[in-house]
């Protein structure tokens, strides 16, 4: 029987912490997540008709703070993705020095298939079902794949309904008018452009001769999008569920946001007629998309997509993981031996998590942050984890996703040793 994704999460934790001073018992409290709940929602949809819908919520680790994490709505959302998504949080929070755990959750649901009233509903009572065990003093949800601020937003009410308190601070990613803070919306592709930026000044990579492919473009990969084209870099290829489009010259990456807000998908802009029909630029497929001739290449839809299959043909010298969990672990293998660096998820996507962390402590001081001083706030905390990182890569000798993996478990041993390990209690410490 093939391994689970959390027992193939825990294999990478488990080979990491081989470099890393983390004491044993640490380990064993990563590979045994704290609390799993899985809850069935019924939803009355429009038609007066009622269906049940499988949620589950599942919080990993809360050794360096309450457990944070989003929650996703996708039909593949089963109990063993979520353990293991709720792993990676917990690393995440972790190299990123937050003061939270790891958690993650969601609905198996195809959203595309719901009106927005019947979103609003099943959203409602899914917190119905979770709010015992959520809360900002133990684990907030935020956005992530098909979730978004509307969502976070009738969820926050929800949850204040239900505890009879206004507490914004349970869920961040909420509308500005919600409590919502500034700069949510762009914090992940926001914290990659640092990424880029700095990996950039370390490559010696100059913008305007640096082509980018982007697979997803959602929240996280159109903001990236815009904000590598605003900076100089070659947007060569993005793509959404429905295909890509490729043009070596560069994208005009507003035009293709402007389209997409009208409602069109990606492969259809810029064709006119019937899809076949005269298309300025190059229609490609999502997977065509992973192996085409660029310099960095960003995934930022869903996980597992470079394989042992396709590894072998991707030609970008760096990887930049704005998805979670992209590569599997025989294709990481694969591009270590190739040479082809990945900066990976826990690193590379920490934004997000960086400006909910910003959201939540606005939330419970009541003081609110301009867009400024949250800009500056995280382009600081990704750039000095970022060279962080990479200074204990080169220092040990490790890839670059070792080495976050190291950095997130030293951290988190330290954590666990306070409480005291074995040796504490047998009076060897
Ligand atoms: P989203 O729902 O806003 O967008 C998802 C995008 O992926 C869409 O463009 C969709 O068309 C595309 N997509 C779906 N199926 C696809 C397929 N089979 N092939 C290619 N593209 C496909 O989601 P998002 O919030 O942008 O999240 C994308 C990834 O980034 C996820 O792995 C998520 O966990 C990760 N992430 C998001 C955030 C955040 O703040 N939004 C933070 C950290 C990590």
């Amino acid at each position: 029987m093939s391994a689970s994704a959390f027992e193939r999460a825990l294999e990478r934790i488990t080979a990491a912490a081989e470099y890393s001073d983390m004491p044993e018992e640490a380990c064993h409290r990563l590979a045994n997540p704290k609390a799993m709940l899985t809850v069935s929602i019924p939803l009355r949809m429009d038609d007066g008709s009622l269906k049940h819908f499988i949620g589950h919520r599942v919080l990993h680790n809360d050794l360096l703070g309450p457990g944070k994490g989003g929650l996703r709505y996708h039909p593949n959302v089963d109990l063993d993705e979520c353990k293991a998504l709720a792993l990676w949080m917990t690393c995440k929070c972790a190299v990123m020095d937050l003061p939270f755990g790891g958690a993650k959750g969601g609905i198996s649901v195809n959203p595309k298939e719901l009106s927005m009233m019947e979103i609003e509903r099943l959203s409602r009572g899914f917190i119905r079902r979770i709010a015992d065990t959520i809360g900002p003093d133990t684990d907030i949800p935020a956005p992530d794949v098909y979730t978004n601020e509307h969502i976070m937003g009738w969820m926050m009410d929800e949850y204040s309904h239900a505890v009879r308190q206004y507490t914004p601070g349970a869920l961040t990613g909420k509308p500005l008018a919600l409590g919502g803070s500034e700069g949510r919306s762009t914090a992940t592709g926001q914290g990659g452009s640092v990424c880029v930026d700095r990996w950039a000044k370390r490559a010696s990579w100059t913008p305007e001769d640096t082509r980018v492919a982007i697979q997803g473009f959602g929240n996280a990969g159109r903001a990236m999008a815009r904000l590598l084209s605003e900076k100089g870099y070659r947007v060569v290829a993005v793509s959404d569920s429905q295909g890509g489009i490729h043009d070596s010259d560069g994208l005009d990456i507003e035009e293709v946001i402007e389209a997409k807000e009208d409602g069109r998908s990606v492969d259809e802009i810029y064709c006119q007629g019937s899809v076949s029909d005269s298309c300025e630029v190059d229609q490609i497929s999502n997977e065509e998309l992973l192996t085409l001739d660029v310099d960095l290449l960003i995934p930022a839809a869903l996980e597992d997509v470079i394989t042992k299959d396709n590894a072998d043909q991707i030609q970008a010298s760096v990887i930049m993981e704005l998805a979670n969990g992209p590569t599997t672990a025989q294709a990481d293998r694969i591009l270590e031996e190739r040479g082809i660096v990945v900066i990976p998820d826990i690193l590379a996507n920490a934004g997000g998590v960086t400006v909910s962390y910003y959201e939540w402590v606005q939330n419970r001081s009541g003081d609110y942050w301009d867009a400024d001083r949250i800009q500056e706030r995280l382009r600081d905390r990704m750039a000095r984890q970022f060279d962080r990182v990479l200074a204990l890569a080169d220092e040990r000798d490790l890839s670059v996703r070792m080495a976050a993996y190291v950095l997130a478990l030293e951290r988190l041993g330290e954590a666990a040793a306070a409480l005291g390990t074995r040796e504490f209690f047998n009076g060897r410490v």
